[in-house]
């Protein structure tokens, strides 16, 4: 397994190696100039790429390596918890990110499944559930749309996910029930209405296009392709 590391903090680096060395043969870049020719001149299995670099950010590293049709996974590391930047990022074609300061075994455990997805599907897909302009983070357990993150309580969190991984379907709320409520004794009549209420206030209400569609007498399904005039 080749490793391209494009980082300037040695220390980082050298932490770096040490937890991944037995596993990864690692190249380390210094710059971001390096880094790109690196990445271009050979092929890695994964790519971790930091933000802030010497020459240039690394957001135009990560533009310009996919622009060269590049498909390698990339795993940023971020030491700004700015949202914004983050799904920038995500939108420039980089397939995951990790906040400084981080643990070793969560960036192993990423690494790994960027890879076995890499494997899979031929490289550049991620463990982010998209739709439309939403992002979600099933491991952080975070969620953006157009860039900007969304404060969801636990349950909503939990309706989202389930919506967006059976995007396209209709699901009833005896699904949404079982899958997001498991062993819960409290529960009444209209539980998934409200929480469904509450998700769209907040994930649909402030944008031009709404997302979640009720379908009377059934259920719901998330859909991009449909714009509500509501
Ligand atoms: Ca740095």
């Amino acid at each position: 397994m080749k490793l391209l590391c494009i980082e300037d903090n040695k220390n980082l680096v050298a932490s770096l190696k040490d937890s991944l060395g037995d596993k990864y043969k690692v190249t380390v870049a210094q710059t971001g100039e390096k880094g790109i020719n690196q990445a271009l001149s050979s092929k890695y299995d994964l790519i971790i790429l930091d933000l802030g670099l010497p020459d240039m950010s690394g957001s135009e590293v990560c533009k310009a390596i996919r622009r060269a049709n590049v498909s390698t996974p990339i795993l940023v590391l971020s030491g700004t918890t700015e949202s914004a930047s983050k799904a920038t990022l995500l939108n420039l074609g980089a397939d995951d990110y990790v906040s400084k300061p981080f643990d070793g075994l969560e960036l192993s455990a990423r690494l790994k499944a960027l890879r076995r997805r890499g494997n899979h599907f031929g490289g550049g897909v991620s463990n982010l559930l998209k739709i439309y302009d939403v992002v979600l983070d099933p491991i952080s357990r975070t969620v953006t749309r157009d860039g900007k993150l969304i404060d969801l309580r636990r349950k909503e969190f939990d309706i989202l996910e389930y919506l967006i991984r059976n995007q396209n379907r209709v699901v009833t709320r005896d699904m949404i029930l079982s899958s997001v409520w498991e062993n819960d004794n409290e529960l009444w009549d209209n539980t998934v209405y409200v929480h469904v209420k509450h998700l769209r206030d907040k994930i649909d209400r402030p944008f031009e296009r709404k997302l979640i569609r009720t379908v009377y007498g059934v259920g719901y399904t998330i859909n991009h392709s449909v714009v509500s005039k509501k």
